[in-house]
């Protein structure tokens, strides 16, 4: 065999390893998926994020044919699951389900162990949920000028739930505070669900969370409805105030929600996992629930990667200074 014979047969064999390789690649993300994907909840079950979790993850087992676990990893405002997914091998089969707080941790905590901005393959932006600020039905005052005044006169006697530092219910707390030039005691909870059994039980006064969660009390009447954390009224709930219009200078916060899986994840799976979140978006029985819960899907252009991280940079830029003045941070 001369050489050129050689190196013909030599370029052939290369050939046709990166053919049966990208053949194999090919088939690895035509398969997926071949097991099932846990969907990673930073909060307690029965909280707004677990419920929009559950509701995404029964549409999207349908759509990919293999179960989407949804799993709760508790802690630090959410930056525990965050953490794990960061960490989690990019195949496919671990994502996290995440609001406002991935764009305050990198203020909020000094040692974060990962960079929200790099250490993610990002998925799409979900549905945006206004919040409610509620009281127990024990709580005295009955309307938002009432509550102003009491929290004025009481501040730290009175009980406001928080999920950690990060979770949104905490970011409200702190505007609250803030505008109304008062302390209250905040009491931690591994998520919202458990505030919100604590709120109706009547050991906790106060809690401002999404309406995915309080929706459904509030029309109950089983709590206090005091007023709306957005610009402008909500159709749903009309009589409720915006903490704007009550004197809160500037009030406004609307979580968002976000899909994210570790960073490098092949793009043909990325591109399956993200058509399938899509599928749901559009699926009658996840819109209806979605809407019934407060919760404004996000149009269809902003349901790509690119639309995650374009939000996620500008929601780092936009919190970063108001946490920095309120001067609360975690080690
Ligand atoms: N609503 C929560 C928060 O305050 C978290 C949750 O339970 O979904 O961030």
């Amino acid at each position: 065999m001369n050489f050129t014979q050689t190196l013909r047969g030599a370029l052939i064999a290369a050939g046709l390893v990166t053919a049966l390789m990208s053949g194999s690649i090919a088939t690895a993300a035509d398969a997926y998926p071949t097991r099932p994907i846990s969907l990673i909840v930073p909060f307690a079950a029965g909280g707004p994020t677990d419920v929009l979790a559950r509701v995404l993850a029964a549409s999207m087992t349908k759509n990919l044919g293999q179960t989407v676990v949804v799993e709760n990893r508790l802690g630090a405002g959410g930056t525990v699951a965050a953490g794990v997914v960061a960490k989690a091998a990019p195949d496919g089969y671990t994502f996290l389900i995440h609001h406002n707080g991935m764009a305050t941790a990198p203020t909020l905590y000094r040692k974060l162990p990962f960079d929200v901005l790099t250490d993610f393959s990002y998925v799409t932006l979900l549905a945006d949920v206004p919040m409610t600020l509620l009281g127990s039905k024990k709580f005295p005052p009955n309307t938002m000028v009432e509550f102003i005044k009491y929290a004025k006169e009481n501040g730290d006697k009175i009980n406001l739930a928080n999920a950690g530092l990060g979770a949104v219910s905490q970011l409200c707390g702190t505007l609250l505070q803030q505008a109304l030039g008062t302390g209250f005691t905040s009491i931690p909870y591994s998520g919202t669900g458990p505030a919100m059994t604590a709120l109706l039980g009547g050991q906790l006064d106060v809690l401002c969370d999404q309406t995915t969660q309080t929706l459904p009390q509030i029309k109950a009447d089983k709590v206090k409805l005091y007023g709306v954390t957005t610009a402008e009224r909500l159709a749903s709930l009309p009589d409720a105030p915006t903490l704007r219009e009550s004197g809160l200078k500037d009030f406004e916060i609307v979580v968002w929600h976000g899909i994210y899986g570790p960073k490098g994840i092949p793009p043909a799976i990325l591109a399956r996992f993200n058509e399938a979140v899509k599928a749901a978006l559009k699926d009658p029985a996840v819109t209806q629930k979605i809407e019934e819960l407060g919760a404004v899907i996000v149009p269809e252009s902003k349901q790509n990667p690119a639309a995650l991280q374009a939000w996620l940079t500008a929601e780092i830029a936009k919190w970063g200074p108001l946490l920095k003045a309120a001067n609360q941070y975690a080690d």
